[in-house]
């Protein structure tokens, strides 16, 4: 069979799955094929998601993903995707993005405390949490993520983490239970929530540190906003590149080995912050790609060190393409 018959069948078999599961779900629900996935990232780089669906009920989650399990489809979760590069190709898969308004609560509980859907915006949860005169999210400030992102990755900056302010979480299992985990059962590290590898967080109750004055909470964030915009470029970007190796900085590395300014493509090191890799207009996820591999190989020349990737090559593994 041709390549071109072959990929005409593969379309018209995701076009009868995505059918199939539209009619599962009730029509608040989108079912979308080919979904550009670069318009839903920071990067703005890959091709597109064989499905995407945006489920507006948690029954709906429940169907879609006991669909995928049933048909083995592998499922991909998708934030504000701000940690990801797309492969060129795309991603061949169900990916489940938690944006409808559904998954986007921020409720006061007793004692402070706060429940916020995985769909929150951090940028929203700061905001409110300061309204409500709640400290300790102040760090949350510039992460371009969503909760559910920020959990699965550990999100931190300025000295705080985001498992500093977790009690609990809420997550389906790609079986379609759902738990409620405390902190203490979960395994959590720098960048990392091993249990969120597989479950899809639905939310999760954050304590707040204390409480003061709105104003002053405010006046903290507005610090750290100055920070991190006269540190960090503001190309379209994924964030920090690569893990700090342990005790030193990723960045440092990068500027250490001459590399700001270094080129793929539209992809280059960014000369405000070596750890940044931004798109210059039309990068190409071969370009990334490239620019890690030379990056890695580089400092590893310099430094002896081995760089770790801490964005994440959606839906492959980056040893695979490394
Ligand atoms: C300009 C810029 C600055 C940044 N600064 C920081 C920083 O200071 N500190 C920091 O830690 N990061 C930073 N980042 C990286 C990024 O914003 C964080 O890692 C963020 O937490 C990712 O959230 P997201 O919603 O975009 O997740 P995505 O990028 O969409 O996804 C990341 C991972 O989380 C998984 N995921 C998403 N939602 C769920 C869910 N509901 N359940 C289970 N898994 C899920 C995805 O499958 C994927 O594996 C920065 C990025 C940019 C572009």
């Amino acid at each position: 069979m041709s390549a071109y018959r072959q990929s005409q069948s593969d379309s018209a078999r995701w076009d009868e799955t995505a059918e199939r599961l539209r009619a599962n779900l009730s029509p608040a629900s989108k079912v979308i094929r080919e979904e550009s996935l670069a318009g839903r990232t920071t990067l703005r780089v890959g091709g597109a998601a064989r499905i995407l669906c945006e489920p507006s009920s948690l029954d709906d989650l429940r169907k879609a993903v006991a669909y995928a399990h049933q048909q083995a489809i592998p499922l991909h979760v998708l934030g504000r995707g701000s940690n990801l590069l797309v492969p060129d190709a795309g991603v061949e898969g169900l990916v489940i993005s938690l944006s409808h308004q559904q998954w986007q609560m921020f409720e006061l509980r007793p004692e402070g405390k706060i429940w916020v859907g995985a769909g929150l915006r951090l940028k929203n949860l700061c905001g409110l949490a300061a309204k409500a005169g709640l400290v300790g999210f102040e760090f949350l400030e510039g992460i371009p993520g969503n909760v559910g992102g920020a959990l699965r990755m550990n999100a931190g900056a300025m000295g705080g983490w985001m498992f500093d302010v977790v009690e609990e979480i809420q997550v389906m299992t790609r079986g379609g239970q759902v738990f409620t985990w405390p902190k203490a059962q979960l395994h959590v590290e720098y960048r990392h929530c091993l249990e969120l590898d597989e479950a899809i967080a639905l939310g999760a109750l954050l304590k707040p540190a204390s409480a003061a004055e709105s104003e002053q909470i405010k006046r903290q964030i507005d610090t750290y906003r100055d920070k991190r915009q006269k540190s960090q470029p503001r190309d379209p970007s994924a964030g920090c590149i690569f893990k700090n190796p342990p005790g030193d900085s990723a960045g440092r590395l990068i500027d250490a080995a001459g590399l700001k300014g270094e080129r793929r493509g539209d992809a280059e090191v960014s000369l405000v912050h070596a750890n940044f890799i931004v798109n210059r207009g039309h990068a190409t996820s071969a370009d990334v790609i490239a620019l890690v591999r030379h990056v890695r190989a580089r400092v590893q020349e310099a430094s002896g060190v081995t760089l770790e990737p801490e964005v994440l090559l959606y839906g492959q593994e980056w040893k695979d393409v490394l």
